[in-house]
């Protein structure tokens, strides 16, 4: 085991990758863990409209890349790995990365959020293989094709919109009968005369041809409880997120659904372990509100470092 960084920073989305900027430029040597998608939920987008900076937008992964070269110039030092459990209990903290271990003064949790999924029987057989959680991933492949979104939130709307571009007919299939998304995603979504809308049906069932391929789902009324199999050649969930605290252990205070609570600023329960990003966000997780998470955890761990004496080796 080598000796203890000052910073260890998990994830590498805005948040993650902003930290590293700010941590390397104070000359801390911080050590970027970044998962298996490196650069966060930002590489599965096309276009960001809403990054200060870039009047006429900029691709995600070019976005997340020039982020990661600009911490990489100040000495960040970047690992594609995924960090599978840490103990919190004692300082120096610990962190098992496949079969090496790893000491940190200050951690930064940046691990953001994943794809809820609905938890059918057989999801892991036909995801990639006509489901999806990702349109602006996967939307390409279905070219000329008839699909259903499931989710009524801005996600939805966002993803049903932009799968327009590339199919005959997108139908949104939502349990209750209104949209929790905002009215202008709403407004963009149903104006389109390729859009269709399911109310009060939930999908509670995945149908698949002889190869194993997705062609269809059982969908349940929510009123009535009566049951109907639809046929589609996809079918894409945008149903929300997951914070990826899993790996914590439960070492760090979580809310009931999983997200980090922080004490203060960017605080966690425990001393020297701070949280940014949308891993500690609820309410904004955007973009540019986890980048400007993610400079302050830098800010306060160079902080906390210094208020206990530990240098910058
Ligand atoms: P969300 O707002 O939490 O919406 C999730 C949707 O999925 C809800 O309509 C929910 O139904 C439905 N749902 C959840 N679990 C389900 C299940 N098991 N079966 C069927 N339906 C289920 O998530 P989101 O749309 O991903 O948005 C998250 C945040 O990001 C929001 O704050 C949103 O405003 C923001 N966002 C913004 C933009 C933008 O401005 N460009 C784009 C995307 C997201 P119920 O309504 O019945 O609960």
């Amino acid at each position: 085991m080598s000796e203890a960084r000052n910073v260890i920073i998990i994830g590498s989305g805005p948040a993650g990758l902003t930290a590293a900027i700010y941590a390397a430029r104070a000359n801390l040597k911080p050590v970027v863990f970044e998962g298996l998608q490196p650069g966060g939920q930002l590489t599965i987008t096309t276009d960001v409209e809403n990054y200060p900076g870039f009047p006429e937008g900029i691709m995600g992964p070019e976005l997340m890349d020039k982020m990661r070269a600009q911490s990489e110039r100040f000495g960040s030092e970047h690992h594609f790995e995924f960090v599978d459990k840490v103990d919190l209990s004692e300082r120096p903290f610990k962190l098992w990365v496949g079969d090496k271990t790893y000491l940190a003064e200050t951690l930064i949790l940046a691990t953001g959020a994943s794809a809820r999924l609905l938890g059918l029987e057989g999801e892991d057989q036909v995801m990639g293989r006509g489901l999806s959680a990702c349109a602006t991933c996967d939307g390409f492949f279905y070219t000329g094709k008839e699909v259903l979104v499931v989710g009524g939130g801005d996600s939805a709307m966002e993803e049903a919109t932009f799968l327009t571009r590339f199919c005959t007919k997108v139908t949104l299939v939502h349990r209750r009968d209104s949209f929790r998304a905002s009215k202008i995603m709403q407004q963009r979504a149903l104006d389109n005369p390729k859009v269709e809308v399911v109310w009060n049906e939930a999908v509670v069932a995945y149908l698949t041809d002889d190869e194993g391929q997705l062609n269809g789902v059982t969908l349940e009324n929510s009123l009535t409880g009566e049951r109907r199999d639809m046929a589609t050649d996809g079918l894409f969930l945008a149903i929300g997120h997951i914070p990826n605290t899993g790996f914590l252990d439960n070492q760090v205070r979580t809310d009931d659904a999983g997200y980090v609570l922080l004490e203060s600023e960017t605080s966690t329960n425990i001393e020297g372990v701070f949280a940014c990003g949308d891993v500690a966000d609820t309410r904004y997780r955007q973009a540019v509100t986890a980048a400007g998470t993610g400079c302050a955890a830098a800010l306060d761990a160079e902080r906390w470092l210094e208020d206990n004496g530990i240098g910058h080796g």
